[in-house]
């Protein structure tokens, strides 16, 4: 019997294309293979999707999953698990009927057993097909967001250049743009065409990446979008209306719109958007999405965002939208639990004044945290998963971390000629006693 704090059925089913087309289990995972050596090993440039299914690397992902000992690459699920929301691992593994309560009974019991117990007998081996297909599908982005990467963003590429934190020459090769590469992918979907049941694409931003039109277009003229559930994550700089008609004919699809803050903090750790328009079109969009669809906040709390996360919370409750947290492993100078004693303090009564006025309720075995129909249990699961963070202990090089945000934050404010203080005094006041000092 497999672990019921590790086991996890991703690697039956699912498979991660990086920007630079390295392949990872999933987008949960921190220290991607993306941009290492391995990475240009294990890469759909090299290998097609069906001879990495069953090779060594992945073999040895599944062995893991039924092992006692936690992957290191899946910290963000173990650090969920750890603060009460629901980790990724948990909702992937009810696709496989498979419960953390009476994990032991629903495992023997699930409909994937026999692919589990086959692997086990096999060294990682498998027989199962591709389910579901997470692909970042090119870089081009308008926005430069303080937790993004230049592997990610066209804007972050040109930033990061000018405050030489990556070489002036360095270049960002996207593995759809390469000929075997999405000649590769094409191949395995035109052969898989009936075994995908779920999509998930994202960027940069996608409204900017004309294979994105490609892929919504494809399962539709095949006829078989009624089949598939497609989700993929935007800025929310664009409200993908043209797409709506498309869109309407999957089996479901769910736009992720990536927030940090609904006010002053939200246009500082999302440069290039303009919050209030950002939140205009996302109420445009929930007043006028198909029916089909879905909306989902999508946030990473950090350092910079927790302060006034309460705000997020009660603006998603108002405007009846779930929230979906993924919590920063990446940049560690970023992480959440540096923040002081007194603003994690803050942080704590701000958040259980709102969990405090939402209506009660019953206690849940297991909760979806995207369910629209389960705001009220939504957003309890959200306030008490954030008053956990706030209650995690720093890290013990939490001061050298601290540094390495007020100096790196420093430099890049004075690029773009822009002072913390003007959006978060608390964090300025905090920041600055490291040597944060902005433009
Ligand atoms: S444990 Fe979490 S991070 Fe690891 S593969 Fe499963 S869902 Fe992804
Ligand atoms: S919008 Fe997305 S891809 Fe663009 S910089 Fe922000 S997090 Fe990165």
């Amino acid at each position: 019997m497999p672990n019921k704090n590790i086991f996890c059925n991703i690697p039956w089913f699912e498979l991660n294309i990086n920007n630079d087309g390295s392949y990872d289990l999933c987008g949960c995972q921190n220290d991607k293979l993306l941009g290492t050596e391995l990475g240009e090993v294990y890469n759909i440039k090299k290998i097609p999707i069906e001879e990495y299914w069953n090779s060594e690397r992945l073999r040895n992902s599944r062995m893991i999953k039924l092992g006692d000992i936690p992957d290191p690459k899946c910290n963000m699920c173990q650090q969920k698990d750890l603060v009460g929301y629901d980790s990724n691992r948990a909702k992937e593994n009810t696709k496989s009927v498979i419960f953390p309560t009476q994990f032991d009974r629903s495992y023997q019991q699930s409909p994937h057993l026999h692919h589990f117990e086959y692997s086990q007998a096999n060294q990682g081996l498998t027989k199962s097909n591709i389910h579901s297909l997470h692909i970042n599908i090119g870089a081009t982005c308008n926005f430069a967001c303080r937790m993004c990467n230049p592997n990610a963003s066209t804007r972050l590429q040109t930033e990061f250049k000018q405050l030489k934190w990556i070489s002036a020459d360095k270049t960002y090769n996207h593995w759809s743009d390469d000929p075997i590469g999405w000649g590769n992918f094409l191949s395995f979907l035109n052969s898989n065409l009936n075994t995908i049941k779920v999509l998930h694409i994202i960027g940069g931003e996608v409204a900017f990446i004309p294979k994105f039109k490609f892929l919504v277009d494809y399962f539709a003229d095949k006829g078989i979008a009624n089949t598939v559930n497609l989700s993929f994550t935007t800025n929310g700089s664009y409200t993908y209306a043209e797409y709506f008609e498309s869109l309407s004919k999957y089996k479901r699809t769910e736009i992720g719109i990536s927030i940090e803050g609904i006010s002053t903090m939200g246009n500082y750790l999302r440069q290039g958007g303009e919050i209030d328009k950002i939140l205009k079109n996302i109420q445009w969009l929930n007043q006028n999405k198909p029916q089909n669809m879905q909306l989902v906040l999508r946030t990473v709390p950090s350092l910079l965002s927790l302060p006034s996360y309460y705000e997020v919370i009660e603006w998603a409750w108002d405007n009846g939208i779930p929230i979906d947290n993924s919590l920063l492993t990446n940049p560690k100078w970023q992480l959440a639990s540096l923040l002081s004693d007194s603003l994690k303090e803050k942080v704590i009564e701000d958040v259980t004044k709102i969990l405090n006025r939402l209506p009660s309720i019953a206690k849940q075995e297991f909760k979806n945290q995207k369910d629209p129909h389960k705001l009220s249990i939504t957003m309890h699961n959200e306030c008490e998963t954030i008053i956990n963070v706030a209650k995690l202990p720093a890290p013990i090089n939490a001061d050298d971390l601290r540094k390495e945000c007020a100096a790196k934050l420093t430099q890049w404010d004075k690029l773009k000629n822009i002072n913390l203080r003007d959006y978060s005094v608390e964090l300025y006041e905090m920041l600055s006693k490291y040597g944060y000092q902005g433009a």
